[in-house]
């Protein structure tokens, strides 16, 4: 397995492939890597050729710079981890100059109705930065197919509107999100968690469980107003958001067409621990 560092190498290697007629998957990562970035790499493995797994904490996505701080890095880890995955995978991990140039700065994007609500509205610029190191990377390792994690479901609709806008030539595939036994869905930042915070944050996804049964027989407006409540008495949660939107669009749900498809978003602080997670509704 190799280790990459250099744009010019991660090129020269992706135009070795192309000539040989190989088809080249990609999974941008910040690192950290659990068995939720693993299924993404399996998905990789399965569907192209080759497959780069990126690794690199994204400055210009972070809208708060004790976050960015504290967001766990542990490289030597994470090429440990992916050496079972096999021979053919490259790593890639550049530093900020690989990526931006001397400029470490976010372009603007115009995501339309996608980026003004959730984590959009809560964190913002987020989705420049995110916008901006995926043109960037994408540039960079030309794939014929990314591999994102629901999980970060609106991150997912704006990387696919991303491609569309800057006309990349790569087919983003979603990818389901993977959970603890406990449902807590699989995060970097879970090890973070102090063991109290810990033991509640399985609250998370079992909400969201409960909400979706609720989904048949409350409105909208009812299922937040039952969430918003649950998370009153829990100590060691608190509550940020809770949306009912419909999945395409991620426009907040009034009333339910049958027709549509509705996820209930959620993002909570545990401590200073920021999670979200998401489930499909119906
Ligand atoms: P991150 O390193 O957190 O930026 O995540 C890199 C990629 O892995 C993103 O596409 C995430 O959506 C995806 N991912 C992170 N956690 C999970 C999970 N629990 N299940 C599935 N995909 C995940």
């Amino acid at each position: 397995m190799q280790v990459f560092t250099q744009r010019r190498e991660i090129k020269t290697q992706v135009a070795n492939w192309r000539k040989n007629n190989l088809t080249v998957g990609y999974v941008p990562t910040m690192g950290a890597l659990h068995t939720g970035h693993g299924s993404l790499v399996d998905q990789a493995i399965a569907q192209c050729d080759r497959v780069v797994v990126g690794i690199f904490v994204n400055p210009t996505q972070f809208n708060n710079a004790d976050d960015l701080e504290k967001y766990p890095r542990n490289t030597q880890a994470d090429i440990d981890f992916l050496q079972p995955f096999g021979n053919s995978l490259i790593i890639f991990i550049p530093d900020a100059k690989e990526v931006y140039g001397d400029e470490v700065k976010s372009l603007h994007f115009n995501f339309g109705e996608l980026e003004n609500k959730m984590e959009g509205k809560f964190r913002p610029g987020h989705f420049d930065g995110v916008g901006t190191v995926l043109k960037h990377l994408f540039e960079i390792v030309t794939p014929n197919k990314a591999f994102f994690g629901e999980k970060d479901f609106q991150q997912l609709q704006i990387v696919k509107k991303l491609v569309e806008i800057e006309q990349i030539n790569t087919q983003i595939i979603p990818c389901p999100i993977s959970r603890a036994e406990d449902g807590l869905a699989l995060s970097s930042r879970n090890t973070r968690l102090t063991p109290a915070q810990r033991a509640v944050a399985p609250f998370i996804f079992k909400t969201l469980t409960t909400l979706k049964e609720k989904f048949v027989w409350l409105s909208p407006k009812e299922l937040k107003q039952w969430a918003e409540a649950q998370f009153e008495d829990q100590e060691e949660l608190e509550l940020e958001y809770i949306e009912i939107a419909d999945e395409e669009t991620l426009n907040t749900a009034h009333t339910i067409d049958n027709n549509k498809t509705y996820r209930a978003f959620i993002a909570v602080f545990a401590g200073d621990v920021r999670l979200i997670d998401n489930l499909r509704l119906n």
